[in-house]
């Protein structure tokens, strides 16, 4: 059984993501409107400077760096209000962008720029150290290095200081757009953000413009069905907290609430207290957030001090949120409703979201508009609505594949074209989603993905491990998973119970010196006989849960 959107249909216009983007929000708000705020320092850009910095700086990459359709330019930052100017720019002289998330290691980092062959990065302030050890471990040249602030610090230009060496033509009505775009919007990516799918290391989501636009019109095609008239919601104040290097920020952020023509409040760090003075100052209407934060909105004292009487709706996406946090957490703040979105980076993301007319806090909403499921059993058969099974979506929202990655490819998507998901859950007879277990290896700690074959391969070079398994812990007083190890500790003679516990600390350290912070072993590790192996060496993960021996928790 196929099930289909219910929502009015789109149509999808053959148009660059960044044209799209900008256009609508200038319709709707004006060339005078605020666009973006930095909540950090108050520097603020309306659509006019927007529209002319974006320009100007695809103007810059094309005429100074060659620059051209076809090729990739990295960004390595935290969100800031040169975020989205760097990202236009890229994607509007035709070339592709590639974010990359600011926590990587060196080598993390060099994996997605030669993964994705970056020919030039953009470098946020206090990670040119990164930038530089990166890209010694990177296997093709990356010609080009511009810093994204307007101090120059390591390296030899700022995007700002490429941008003013270009004549401004909004005004005379030249755009990037009129020349120099690929041949079809609906095959060229407009950004490569790098995801594992349902395992493994991380690998290029091909996002094209065409999925890109589709996402950003059928998020706001459900919000309108909540505030119908445009111009309501461009007096919508949006949270830019969402990181801009993944698919959530970019996608619900830049591309879906400022084709709204809304005013977008960019954190480029995250403290809650900071979270909590930007709704109060900056009067946020509308908040895009990770269960963990809405954990704290339930419970942390400091909301108490704060006004937040502006907010009235949170987004919740990125992983699961329990109907009883989003109940006392609307109890406790009585003016915000809370829905929860779902998605994949593999679909630009969102693929289903709750309006918050309606009122459903277990469920992860409808289908948006033009998108299509199935629920499939472990047999790969159809079942119908109440029955759980592993969710799987078609639309137009869906990517084009993986970079490079043909056999990753063939393996997420069937002959119909539906994307398989890993996800388990169920559709209801009113076409509602539910979310109630994850068949692949994904944990996701706050919203970012963890994959623990990659920490099991990373742990399997140590001299001390025989073996080990990385597995996901709830940690409710953050509303999160969180990796826990399992370590089978190579035997040395004369090994006392405590040196091996002593040894297994020491490969912790060594392990997260190796990979970004998010990924740590927060949930500890526990020392072990064997690991459970099915005949093929697969880790039956299950078995796992009840073997602790020894445990250990990260401060
Ligand atoms: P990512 O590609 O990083 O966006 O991760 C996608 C995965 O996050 C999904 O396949 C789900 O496992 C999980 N996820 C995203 N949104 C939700 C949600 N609202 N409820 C439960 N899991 C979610």
């Amino acid at each position: 059984m196929v099930f289909v959107s219910k929502l009015p249909g789109i149509t999808v216009p053959d148009i660059n993501l960044v044209e799209y983007v900008l256009s609508e929000c200038e319709n709707r708000s004006g060339a005078d409107h605020t666009l973006f705020v930095d909540s950090s320092t108050d520097e603020s850009l309306t659509v006019a400077q927007v529209k002319s910095q974006t320009f100007r700086f695809a103007a810059g990459l094309r005429s100074r760096y060659n620059i051209q359709a076809g090729d990739v330019v990295a960004i390595f930052a935290r969100n800031s209000i040169s975020f989205p100017i760097a990202a236009y720019g890229i994607v509007a002289s035709g070339a592709t962008c590639s974010p990359a998330n600011p926590s990587y290691t060196p080598k993390e980092l060099a994996h997605q720029l030669s993964n994705s062959h970056c020919k030039a990065i953009i470098v946020g302030d206090g990670f040119h150290e990164t930038v530089a050890e990166a890209l010694t471990h990177v296997v093709h040249p990356v010609e080009h290095i511009l810093s994204m602030d307007e101090a120059r610090k390591c390296a030899p230009h700022s995007i700002y200081e490429v941008m003013e060496a270009e004549p401004d033509t909004v005004a005379d009505g030249t755009t990037p757009f009129a020349s120099g775009q690929p041949a079809s919007f609906s095959t060229a990516p407009a950004f490569i953000c790098y995801s594992s799918g349902t395992t493994g290391k991380p690998k290029g989501v091909l996002l094209t413009h065409a999925n890109m636009v589709a996402n950003a019109m059928q998020i706001n095609g459900l919000k309108q069905l909540d505030v119908p008239t445009q111009k309501a919601e461009s007096f919508e104040t949006f949270l830019g907290l969402a990181p801009f290097c993944h698919a959530y920020g970019l996608s619900y952020v830049l591309h879906s609430s400022v084709a709204l023509g809304g005013k977008i409040v960019i954190m480029p760090s995250y403290s809650f207290e900071s979270f909590l003075q930007a709704i109060q100052d900056y009067r946020i209407t509308f908040g895009y957030l990770v269960p963990p934060i809405v954990c704290a909105l339930s419970k942390d004292p400091r909301v108490d001090r704060f006004d937040l009487s502006t907010m009235h709706t949170v987004l919740s996406g990125g992983a699961s949120l329990s109907p009883t946090l989003i109940e006392a957490t609307e109890l406790r703040l009585p003016g915000i409703k809370i829905v929860q979105g779902y998605g994949m980076s593999e679909m630009s993301p969102a693929v289903t979201m709750l309006s918050t007319s309606h009122r459903n806090p277990a469920s992860i909403g409808v289908l948006l508009p033009n998108c299509e499921a199935k629920v499939i059993d472990n047999d790969g058969n159809e079942v119908g609505v109440s029955t759980d099974g592993e969710l799987c979506f078609r639309g137009p929202n869906v990517m084009l594949g993986y970079l490079d990655n043909p056999s990753a490819t063939l393996e997420i998507f069937d002959d119909q074209g539906f994307l398989h998901t890993g996800d388990i859950g169920y559709v209801d007879a009113s076409g509602y989603f539910y979310i109630t277990d994850r068949k692949k290896e994904i944990i996701k700690f706050k919203g970012f993905q963890v994959a623990p074959s990659e920490l099991e391969g990373l742990l399997a070079e140590h001299p001390d491990i025989e073996d080990a398994a990385v597995m996901a812990v709830y940690d409710d007083s953050q509303a999160t998973e969180i990796p826990k190890g399992y370590f089978v500790m190579r035997k040395h003679e004369n090994d006392s119970f405590l040196d091996e516990i002593t040894r297994a600390h020491a490969v912790v350290a060594w392990l997260h010196e190796r990979i970004a912070k998010y990924k740590r072993l927060r949930g500890g590790f526990a020392i072990i006989d064997h690991i459970p192996r099915s005949p093929a060496g697969k880790i039956i993960r299950n078995s796992l849960r009840t073997m602790d021996h020894v445990s250990s928790r990260e401060s």
